[in-house]
């Protein structure tokens, strides 16, 4: 089973939000049993590269498809480069937090622009992620999204 693990970049995630990313991502892999992990490998970090450690922790196959040029379009852009990790995968899981960390609790983002459409109803609001593009794109998609308060208090810190 083939799992691309795509989501926010790392300016999105304070340590706490990371700790509990790094989490969802390793508990995906072993609960699905995927085989092998596709990345995106994001050039600002984050989920991209957090997944790609699990896999080398997990000693699991990784395909990672890293843009060759940062622009939406062209062989080697984004969106080539996300319709890449949609058909190695055979589910897609989408890694994004609950709010920006500036943000007051229980104040929520609400509009992703990927997800927040009439016939994409049923995921809970979340900071916008390309990696939302690329899970709608692929043959299976979930979302796992961190509760940013939550990670606070299980992890600690301050954000
Ligand atoms: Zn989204």
């Amino acid at each position: 089973m083939k799992r691309g693990i795509v989501g926010n970049e790392a300016a999105r995630f304070t340590d706490a939000t990371q700790e509990m990313a790094r989490k969802y991502i390793e508990d995906a892999i072993v609960a699905h049993g995927a085989t092998t992990v596709v990345s995106g490998h994001c050039h600002l970090g984050g989920v991209d590269i957090w997944a790609e450690d699990a896999a080398r922790e997990l000693g699991l196959e990784l395909i990672t498809h890293a843009p060759t040029r940062l622009t939406w379009q062209g062989k080697g852009g984004f969106r080539d480069r996300n319709l890449r990790i949609a058909e190695d995968s055979d589910h897609v899981l989408c890694v994004t937090v609950d709010r920006h960390s500036d943000l007051r609790p229980g104040v929520f983002l609400r509009g992703c622009p990927h997800c927040d459409k009439p016939s994409r109803g049923g995921v809970p609001p979340h900071v916008p992620s390309g990696g939302c593009w690329t899970a709608w794109a692929a043959a299976w998609r979930s979302w796992a999204i961190v509760p940013t308060v939550r990670a606070e208090l299980v992890y600690g810190g301050c954000a």
